[in-house]
């Protein structure tokens, strides 16, 4: 590849910076990424044990064409790298009055599950589909078609007042649940969706409702080997394109002087020189240890953070019957499950999310085995007693839906202590910023840094926390870093 554009470091080697390192070095960069490290791929990791593998972050993959976009512009695909499974069913959803509905792959199969158990409700299910689609449609064009640096940029990508109207920004997503479905049970679902980017579904805005759209249309996704496996797909492109890694280095400081950045120095002290900096690391470490800035650092903290969780991982003997690969056992009073986590409590009744991948994949469990990845929502900075956590967890799921007590061969926990500690992510944030509150969108760190060469990629950043996100992260910065050279060839 050629080399005559200017080199450029990504501080940490989560997906985003990653995924933005493949899409430079496609233009012709040097890229070096570090990452503190021993391992990349960031929040997205396994844990192995016993002969089971668990996905300890990302376990859902939707849109996976944004990563498969990036594949092709080094001329491989992901199907060539990788085995993907489109789920079908999705999800199941249980709730504790003995209800359930599984989501299918197929919109109409859905409509007939949700109308089975609610009846008049599958139709109500097929109208909203047709609102959150034009959502998606509108936001890809817009929210989402660069980088945000206030309500401007957003309205001046909209064709007429009518988009922003069909956005259903203005009013929060349970409030709009309400209007699409006369089922409490199923406004509850929708106001899951908000929990996707870490945010509540009594503030987060009803335009999370896209979301559902995106998994019925364009499907929920599992990558063979676990999404482990997306990525080492993701680390071995990088590399055999001459993307040069430097693992267990940690970043202390950004250098540069007042107007521009340029490079960084490493905890030895050694300094990797670079005209562009792409800082994939939470916008809070940033501003508060590699780049100290009063001014963005408040900024940054009046965005808010993504909630935290607690991971409980059960090595279980033995099937179950009933079970999907994902699942989801809801709380009673979602209002009251949220308002706990506003207060910073952890919620007396949690949502429980279980991923059991080797419904899927058998290779994720010894024989007549079951990988368990429980995942609560925590708020951002709980403290949480891991020694007993998982124990509790388990005979709660026991009261309200799967008894795994007798068959449990190991528990781990993973609270948001260590998920801070783990990821450098502030409070033990999964998503980096949270999308509440009307002004959220715009609140959100920006992908251009206050100096020169200095981008932001990833879930503190515009536009916000889950993979998908975090590529178009890639995509955005990737873009800005083309266009900044345009405008400003001697930069180069
Ligand atoms: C439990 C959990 C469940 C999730 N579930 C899903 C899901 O089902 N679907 C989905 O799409 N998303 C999910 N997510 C969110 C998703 O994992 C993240 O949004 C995404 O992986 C974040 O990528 P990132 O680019 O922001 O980088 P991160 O993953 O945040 O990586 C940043 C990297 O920077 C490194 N770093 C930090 N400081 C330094 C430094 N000073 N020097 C060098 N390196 C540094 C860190 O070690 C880390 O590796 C989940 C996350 C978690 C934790």
């Amino acid at each position: 590849m050629p080399n005559a554009l200017p080199n450029a470091v990504v501080v940490g080697g989560g997906m985003g910076g990653l995924l933005a390192a493949i899409r430079l070095r496609a233009s012709g960069h040097d890229v070096t990424v570090v990452e503190r490290l021993p391992t990349l791929g960031g929040k997205l990791a396994t844990y192995e044990r016993d002969g089971y593998t668990f996905d300890i972050g990302p376990s859902l993959l939707t849109l996976p064409a944004l990563i498969d976009e990036v594949f092709q512009l080094v001329g491989t695909s992901l199907n060539e790298q990788l085995q993907l499974h489109r789920l079908d069913p999705q999800f199941r959803y249980f709730w504790q009055n003995r209800r359930a509905v599984t989501v299918y792959d197929n919109p109409v199969d859905t409509a007939s599950a949700i109308d089975a158990m609610s009846p008049g409700s599958g139709g109500q299910y097929l109208q909203f589909l047709k609102h959150a689609r034009r959502i998606w449609s509108i936001s890809e064009r817009t929210f989402l078609a660069g980088p945000m640096t206030g309500a401007v940029s957003l309205f001046r990508r909209m064709d007429s007042p009518r988009d922003f109207r069909q956005i259903d920004a203005m009013r929060s997503l349970a409030v709009a649940a309400k209007k699409h479905f006369s089922d409490p049970l199923l406004q509850q679902w929708l106001g899951r969706y908000a929990t996707y980017s870490g945010s509540s579904p009594f503030e987060a805005p009803a335009t999370l409702a896209c979301i559902a759209a995106v998994e019925a249309d364009h499907g929920a996704w599992y990558a063979h080997g676990g999404l482990g496996a997306l990525r080492d797909a993701v680390v071995k492109v990088a590399t055999l394109n001459g993307v040069q890694f430097r693992t267990n280095t940690e970043v202390l400081r950004i250098e540069g002087n007042k107007r521009r950045v340029t490079g960084v120095r490493l905890a030895n002290n050694e300094v990797l020189t670079a005209p562009i900096v792409i800082a994939n690391v939470d916008a809070e470490h940033l501003y508060t240890d590699l780049l100290p800035q009063r001014k963005t650092l408040k900024a940054v903290r009046r965005a808010g953070r993504s909630t935290s969780g607690v991971i409980v991982l059960v090595g279980a003997k033995g099937t179950t019957q009933n079970i999907v690969h994902h699942n989801v056992w809801f709380s009673v009073d979602y209002q009251h499950e949220f308002e706990q986590m506003s207060k910073g409590e952890m919620p007396e009744d949690p949502t429980i999310y279980a991923c059991v991948s080797s419904v899927t994949d058998a290779s994720q469990a010894p024989a007549n085995c079951e990988n368990w990845f429980l995942l609560v929502n925590a708020p951002a900075g709980a403290q949480v007693d891991t020694e007993t956590y998982g124990q509790w967890l388990i005979g709660r799921l026991a009261t309200i839906g799967v008894d795994l007590r007798d068959r449990v061969q190991f528990i781990e926990t993973i609270g948001p202590t260590e998920i801070a500690h783990r990821y450098r992510s502030s409070g033990g944030a999964i998503y980096g910023t949270s999308s509440n509150g009307k002004r959220a969108a715009f609140r959100r760190p920006a992908n251009r840094g206050p100096r020169k060469g200095l981008y932001l990629v990833g879930g503190s950043s515009h536009p916000g926390g889950g993979l998908p996100m975090v590529a178009i992260s890639a995509r955005i910065v990737a873009n800005m870093i083309g266009h900044d050279l345009r405008v400003n060839p001697k930069s180069r």
